[in-house]
């Protein structure tokens, strides 16, 4: 038997102590863990007791009989894929049938001839002991499965996580922190993407560049704190106020930009007016001041122009809007209808 292997053990029950005697002797050189019932009823306490890898139950016995017996074995789960063998009279060819109904795997016919009962026991103890490595093996590989399943799921979240962090990142990089609007830096990306749409699709680009109006008032009488938080809700006002596919962008300390792709003056300019409306009606809470305006110049990147000859354009008129009396909106004067 191998020695590595815990041993074996197995229940014998026969109501006739000599043959328990003889079992005891003839398996002797097969170092087992053997124990002994003389009824029924003692070996059904065994069996709900103890774990065993060979069952040996003779038919006959007064009580609760091998039949019997093998059944319940089949019916406790601890012992439900034990082999079970049969001791019986030579000839009891009727009852040995109905033992392998019940579940029983073999048969041993008495009187036992030493030799015979020991291959078959052998063979049957084999037979669980491979069943067993078996289970532990399978036991081991769900186990590992379920590890790597952890393992992968855990790998698969931090990856989610570092991705969602990373994308935040990028994002914040592009993006101006107090405004949460694209940043200037971005905004150019932005803007030499929509020159290259314009320039094949030979369509105008409308800007607005906008500044709040006397906005140091803000900041000399309410503090830097109140300042900023005007600064964020005029960037809100104007966010919610974007068209979609139009870029806004924070431009400067107190000014923000305005891109309006395919768009002509006076779409651009209808566009800026909007905003200016949609600044100046906000409900502004600043004890002691007016209000808050915003003046804006507007004009159109014409297809092949520069954005420096735009921007150009729209300061001026920025200029102007400030100089004519601000809360207002001014185009370049070229494109004034005369
Ligand atoms: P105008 O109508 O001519 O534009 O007047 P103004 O007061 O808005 O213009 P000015 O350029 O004199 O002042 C702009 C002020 O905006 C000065 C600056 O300290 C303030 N500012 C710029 N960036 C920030 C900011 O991030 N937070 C706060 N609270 N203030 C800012
Ligand atoms: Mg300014
Ligand atoms: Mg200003």
């Amino acid at each position: 038997m191998d020695t590595e292997q815990p041993k074996l053990s197995v229940l014998a029950v026969d109501d006739e102590p000599m043959n328990l005697k003889l079992l005891d002797v003839l398996l002797k050189p097969l170092e087992l863990n053997i124990e002994f019932a003389e009824d029924g009823t003692k070996g059904l306490e065994l069996l709900e007791k103890n774990q065993y890898d060979l069952l040996l139950f003779d038919i006959m016995m007064p009580g609760i009989d091998g039949l019997e017996l093998c059944k319940l074995a089949r019916l406790n789960p601890q012992h439900k894929d034990v082999p079970v063998l049969i001791l019986t009279a030579f000839g009891a060819k009727e009852s040995l049938l109905k033992a392998f109904e019940a579940g029983a795997v073999d048969y041993i016919t008495k009187p036992f001839y030493g030799p015979e009962l020991v291959f078959r026991i052998k063979a049957q103890l084999k037979l669980r002991q491979l069943q067993r490595s078996m289970e532990t093996f399978t036991n081991e590989l769900n186990l590992q499965v379920l590890k790597a399943m952890k393992t992968e799921r855990e790998l698969l979240q931090s990856q989610q996580a570092l991705s969602e962090a990373n994308k935040t990142l990028v994002d914040w990089a592009h993006k101006d922190a107090l405004t949460g609007l694209w940043n200037r830096r971005k905004a150019w990306d932005l803007m030499e993407y929509e020159a290259e749409r314009s320039n094949r699709q030979k369509r105008s680009i409308g800007i607005a560049v906008m500044d709040l109006d006397k906005f140091k008032n803000v900041n000399d009488t309410l503090g830097h704190e109140v300042g900023d938080a005007v600064l964020k809700e005029a960037a809100a006002i104007l966010s919610e106020n974007l068209r979609k596919g139009d870029i806004l962008a924070r431009w400067g300390g107190e000014e923000f930009l305005l891109v309006f792709p395919e768009t002509d003056l006076e779409g651009s300019f209808q566009a800026a007016n909007k905003m200016r409306l949609a600044l100046q009606e906000a409900r502004w809470e600043l004890p002691g001041l007016e209000g808050m305006t915003v003046s804006i110049g507007v004009t159109v990147k014409q297809p092949g122009e520069t954005w420096t000859e735009a921007f150009k354009q729209a300061d001026d008129a920025l200029y102007r809007a400030k100089e004519n009396g601000r809360n207002r909106v001014e185009v370049p004067l070229k494109g004034i209808p005369s």
